[in-house]
């Protein structure tokens, strides 16, 4: 080795202990900072670094703890509206109960003058006034099946559906005769109803158990009806055909069940009856 050679060497020696600087990395171990490493691990450090520990343990405990709450305080609060609708869930239950209770009463129970409400709600305007009940004119017996509709007329022209109903409730009181009919039709076209549908009207003798009565006041000397009482006729017997399921052939003259000239006009003109029939039957 020459002179040359070990100045070399040292030179060499010096540069590679540049590079190894180890304030910038320990290159054996890949450790950086091992020194610094060396200075921490003192038994104060370590410590302090327990205590640094345990205190994040504790901060971490108490988070979660935070957290565990507002977890149970949130449920807490949707459970109320919950609650609520539970409890809501039974009212609605109840009135919903009452509801197809309703339903049931309207579509089977509810019968007005013994026809069903829809049925009933279908009929002509008229004038509800009954008579009072009483042996001669409203006994109040029950109407129990509907055969025919017997049509009559007052025998007293010109008078009123208000003075034939009159009529018909004083007998209560003066026991002249029994009558009455479940309407009245004034020569204004004006409808009264003296006798509930399911009661029966003292007017056809025979047949007052199960058939329904029509008087029709008029003016002609020929009993021949107006064209108001007509019309309101001939609309009230196309209901009660439909209503009691009958046809227009059922629909008869007081004359048809015992002989007595009633309606007076269309026992006369049987081809104004047959017209009339007709008429219900077109309508
Ligand atoms: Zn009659």
């Amino acid at each position: 080795m020459t002179q040359e050679n070990r100045s070399g060497r040292q030179a060499e020696i010096h540069i590679t202990q540049m590079r190894r600087n180890p304030y910038l990395a320990d290159y054996s171990t890949g450790n950086r900072n091992a020194d610094k490493n060396i200075n921490r691990n003192t038994p104060r450090r370590q410590r302090r670094r327990r205590r640094a520990r345990i205190r994040s343990y504790i901060r971490m405990t108490l988070l979660c703890a935070g957290i565990l709450v507002g977890i149970v305080a949130l449920t807490k609060l949707l459970k109320v509206p919950a609650g609520t609708a539970e409890a809501s869930t039974p009212m609605e239950a109840i009135d919903m109960a009452q509801q197809v209770g309703k339903g049931t009463e309207n579509t089977t129970g509810t019968r007005i003058q013994g026809l069903s409400a829809e049925t009933y709600a279908a009929h002509p305007d008229w004038t509800e006034d009954f008579l009072t009940v009483n042996e001669y004119s409203r006994p109040g017996d029950p109407l129990t099946e509907v055969n025919n509709i017997f049509v009559h007329y007052t025998a007293n022209p010109g008078t009123s559906a208000a003075q034939n109903r009159s009529y018909f409730e004083q007998l209560k009181d003066n026991h002249e005769r029994s009558a009455s009919a479940h309407f009245i039709i004034g020569y204004n076209g004006e409808i009264l109803q003296c006798v509930p549908l399911d009661e029966i009207a003292y007017a056809v003798q025979t047949r007052n158990e199960d058939s329904i009565s029509i008087e029709c006041c008029y003016k002609a000397d020929n009993g021949q009806f107006t064209r108001e009482t007509y019309d309101s006729l001939i609309r009230l017997l196309r209901w009660l055909i439909d209503a009691y399921e009958l046809e227009p052939e059922d629909i008869l003259r007081h004359y048809d069940c015992g002989g007595k000239k009633c309606p007076i006009y269309y026992t006369e003109h049987e081809d104004a009856w047959e017209r009339l029939k007709e008429d219900v039957k077109n309508l």
